[in-house]
């Protein structure tokens, strides 16, 4: 993409009514729009990355057999009604409106309800499972506190998937599969070594959920982990029980700050007898569909990227997530003779596949880098006047620093992906 083009501008300053980084970074930068607080727009360079994320999970959802779907905003209250969830003492962050033509409707805050109650169309007898479903939702929820930028939204984007499993071991066998399936994405985010199955808070069916906790300081939740026994537990639920229970010393843990970003729900089969989804086992009884629920926060992934990486010059994408892996910045445009030399190597680049954000205005080298820093794409590459003549491109990886010089040859040889 042309920057020249780009209708999104950098700011000079962060905005003033912003107390988190990645609100900070990500409104200075471009990527996001503030609508009020807790309300995020996701502009071309924002949308890019969170669409990115999301096929990151996307893909490691459907190699553990998830079916992806979409479910709907507006909700039925007679049907929280019927698992003693409308009531906002109950759940406190509920979005509700009445309609026109009568009757109350909620704003999906989470679709645990509404797909066990459509699964009701689709499950009869055990062999219909197990079936695991998913979607990418803005979740609607009104946050008391919302001054962790796009870490904790009102409206946000939320990875859910839910499992139906005819009995106990297969639907053991599928939640245990989800942890190394989500270890996976945040490896691929580069927050692999910093992110923690955590023992956390259980339900009416389990002693513990598990949470995916990452090491951040604009985290929200305090975990203590042991590296070496990967064991991370949460502080809500750090009893002497539980120490106890998972054979560990309370010497033996590291108190780090948190965020959670994502967690898993072992149901058993409370919530389909709360809902009344039953199917007919192997002996023809009517018996209650086991179920997980499964969740990731997409956006507030892409906060923590912004707050775990940035440096002082602006944001550092990991590769994986970057808008674009090349940042090609053209100096001395002014002269005809570089700027086509400049086109020519941006339409080379693109041809062999590789995802470039193009530098192209009219702007002085020193706005066009502190541009390039804050924008964070992974490499940087220069084309100039001089660098032309001596058939080189200076390539600077953004998050080291480290400066290489190549030839045409080495950059395609280097970025090619076709
Ligand atoms: P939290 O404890 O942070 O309030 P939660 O336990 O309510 O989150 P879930 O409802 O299970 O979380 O949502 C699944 C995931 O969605 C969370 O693990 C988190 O990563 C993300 N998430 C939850 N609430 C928000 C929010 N307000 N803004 C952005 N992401 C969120
Ligand atoms: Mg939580």
């Amino acid at each position: 993409m042309r920057q020249s083009k780009l209708f999104t501008k950098t700011r000079k300053e962060a905005p003033a009514d912003e107390v988190a980084k990645n609100a900070q970074l990500l409104i200075q930068a471009g990527y996001i729009s503030k609508e009020m607080a807790g309300v995020y727009a996701y502009l071309p360079l924002g949308l890019r990355v969170q669409e990115k994320v999301k096929q990151i999970v996307r893909e490691e959802m459907n190699a553990i057999d998830g079916q992806e779907l979409l479910m709907t905003a507006l909700q039925k209250k007679e049907l929280w009604e019927s698992t003693g969830r409308w009531d906002d003492a109950v759940v406190d962050v509920w979005f509700k409106s009445t309609l026109k033509a009568g009757g109350e409707v909620g704003f999906g805050w989470s679709h645990e309800e509404p797909i066990g109650e459509m699964m009701k169309n689709y499950i009869t007898s055990y062999k219909d499972l197990p079936i695991s479903v998913y979607q990418f939702q803005t979740k609607l929820r009104n946050e008391m506190r919302a001054k962790s930028g796009i870490m904790r939204g009102r409206e946000f984007v939320m990875k859910d998937m839910y499992s139906f499993a005819a009995d106990e071991a297969s639907h053991l066998a599928y939640y245990e599969a989800t942890k190394p399936a989500y270890m996976r994405v945040f490896e691929r985010l580069g927050l692999g070594e910093d992110t923690f199955v955590t023992f956390a808070a259980g339900g009416a069916f389990t002693k513990f959920s598990h949470e995916f906790q990452t090491i951040c300081d604009a985290g929200e939740d305090i975990t203590y982990i042991n590296r070496e026994r990967g064991i991370a537990i949460n502080e809500e639920v750090l009893t002497d029980e539980t120490l106890t229970t998972l054979g560990i010393t309370r010497d033996e843990l590291t108190k780090v700050t948190t965020a959670e970003v994502g967690n898993i729900f072992n149901f058993g089969q409370q919530k389909a007898t709360d809902l009344g989804l039953t199917m007919k086992d192997t002996g023809g009884a009517d018996v209650p569909v086991w179920m997980g629920s499964y969740g990731i926060g997409v956006t507030r992934l892409m906060g923590v990227l912004v707050e775990k990486f940035a440096d002082a010059k602006g944001i550092v994408w990991p590769e994986s997530v970057a808008p674009f892996v090349v940042h090609l910045v053209a100096l001395n445009t002014d002269e005809a003779e570089v700027r086509d030399w400049a086109d020519g190597i941006y339409a080379s680049l693109q041809a062999r596949g590789v995802d470039v954000l193009y530098d192209d205005r009219d702007a002085r080298a020193g706005e066009k880098f502190a541009d390039s820093d804050l924008l964070g794409m992974p490499y940087r590459v220069v084309v100039s006047k001089k660098l032309k003549e001596l058939g080189q491109f200076e390539v600077v990886t953004r998050q080291t620093g480290a400066v290489r010089l190549l030839s045409e040859e080495e950059l395609y040889a280097d970025f090619a992906t076709n």
